[in-house]
């Protein structure tokens, strides 16, 4: 029988039956403990209402520099994570003392952020639809690569709910690079194409490099385009790649503190982990860029108040790599078919791993579910930066009709240096 040492509430909205949820908790003011055995007792049906538990938990101990705490709650939904934080009222059994206990690992919810940005959005597209203006994307899908096929109309849905006009080419996988190269051109003429999209891979014959340079620096939604590239290295205001961008709203937007944190950014490529590392910079980060030739990859990324994950490697990223209560934000999206990665990684999540033996795959992320027994705050996979990538391109779109159209009204009525100031600050917001 374990020593019954203090009794604790848990207060949970919305609570209904699900696998377990683990989470970490720091004190400072209580002994180490550990966690030991979870009753749900009384209270409200496992479907829904608020909730009172109480349980029994050992103590670890004078260790001081153990400070984190497991806590497996059974029989809650996983959509139930998405109230936290939540209150921990902790007391000492048979003393009148009460202690808080803060619970650190914050889910960040990628969904509701975007659907924060969204209605800032529209706002915006009224005020442009007023002065007769709808920014429109234009996305070019090149053959018939399923996950391809999916983004883009993913994205075109997006312009759909925001009301931008959006236009979709879909030239056959055959197309040569003369061929594209001309179809953006026209694109870059277009009065009704304020954004440019060229969804990669193109057909293997296609020289890519080529297509991409060809896009409209002012187009050029996806951030690509090496005029783009240079502005964010030189820290001027510009369009930024999306899923960076989209990482940016999320630790904004959730009052992550940046300046002066260390940041490790896993992962180098040219569309996530390159201008992540510059956009974390600018936000005076000292930041550590990891690819795969990194040393000692677990002890660099440990000393990170601050880990973006970007490497297309499912759960790599175990609680032994994260510094307890650091951020950690999973770029990666990687379809796991494999039932053996799929055990590994959702071991302590059956629900999960139901889901993946009934549909044969599942979609994971490059960090460890398990994290979020010592993270202080995260992204999951799916729900986390996910939908801010399509927020961002949604985002780029306004922002680049805002920049051409009200340069080009001032350009127009003869007033360049206006037309360059209009360019400027609409690139700004
Ligand atoms: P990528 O071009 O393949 O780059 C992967 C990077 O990870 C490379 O720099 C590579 O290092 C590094 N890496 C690979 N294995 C590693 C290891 N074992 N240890 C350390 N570093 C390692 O991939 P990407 O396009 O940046 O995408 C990364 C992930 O993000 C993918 O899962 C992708 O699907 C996902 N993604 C998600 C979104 C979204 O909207 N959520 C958007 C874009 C991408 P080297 O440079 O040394 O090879």
């Amino acid at each position: 029988m374990l020593p019954k040492l203090f009794s604790f509430t848990h207060f949970r909205k919305n609570a209904s039956a699900s696998p377990f949820v683990s989470h970490t908790f720091k004190t400072k003011d209580l002994k180490p403990f550990r966690i030991t055995h979870f009753q749900k007792k009384g209270g409200s049906s496992a479907s829904s209402g608020s909730f009172a538990s109480s349980t029994s938990f050992t103590s670890l101990g004078r260790n001081p520099r153990v400070t984190n705490f497991e806590f497996h709650v059974s029989n809650f939904a996983r959509s139930a994570a998405a109230h936290l934080p939540h209150a921990i009222i902790a007391r000492r059994a048979g003393k009148s003392r009460e202690s808080e206990l803060r619970m650190t690992a914050r889910i960040l919810d990628g969904n509701a952020i975007r659907d924060q940005i969204f209605s800032e959005l529209s706002a915006e597209i009224r005020q442009l639809a007023a002065r007769g203006i709808r920014p429109g994307l234009a996305a070019v899908l090149a053959g018939d690569n399923p996950a391809s096929k999916l983004y883009v109309n993913s994205k075109i849905a997006a312009c759909a709910k925001l009301g931008l006009a959006s236009f979709l080419l879909t030239p056959p996988a055959t197309i040569t690079t003369a061929e594209l190269l001309s179809l953006v051109q026209e694109l870059n003429r277009r009065d009704d194409v304020d954004g440019i999209l060229v969804q990669v891979p193109l057909p293997p014959q296609v020289d890519s490099k080529r297509i991409l340079d060809a896009v409209d620096p002012a187009k050029d939604v996806d951030g690509f385009h090496p005029y783009n590239v240079g502005h964010l290295v030189a820290g001027r205001p510009t369009l930024v790649p999306c899923t960076p961008a989209g990482v940016m709203e999320i630790l904004r937007r959730s009052n992550i503190p940046l300046e002066g944190a260390s940041a490790a950014v896993l992962g180098r490529s040219d569309i996530v982990g390159k201008p992540m590392a510059l956009l974390l910079m600018h936000a005076n980060a000292t930041v550590t860029v990891c690819h795969s030739k990194t040393r000692d990859l677990p002890g660099v990324v440990r000393r990170a108040d601050l880990v973006v994950a970007a490497m297309g490697r499912a759960g790599m990223v175990t609680p032994d790599y994260i510094r307890p209560g650091a951020t950690v934000i999973d770029v990666g999206q990687i379809v796991v078919t494999d039932p053996a990665v799929a055990e590994r990684l959702f071991a302590n999540f059956p629900e999960r791993l139901a889901k993946f033996r009934a549909k044969g795959s599942i979609l994971a992320g490059d960090v460890h579910p398990d994290v979020a027994k010592v993270a202080g705050a995260y992204t999951p996979v799916p729900g986390g930066v996910g939908p801010l990538t399509i927020a961002m391109l949604m985002s780029n779109t306004v922002k680049a009709a805002r920049l051409r159209r009200g340069a080009d009204a001032a350009r127009e009525s003869g007033r360049p240096a206006e037309a360059s100031a209009a360019a400027e600050a609409a690139i700004k917001r």
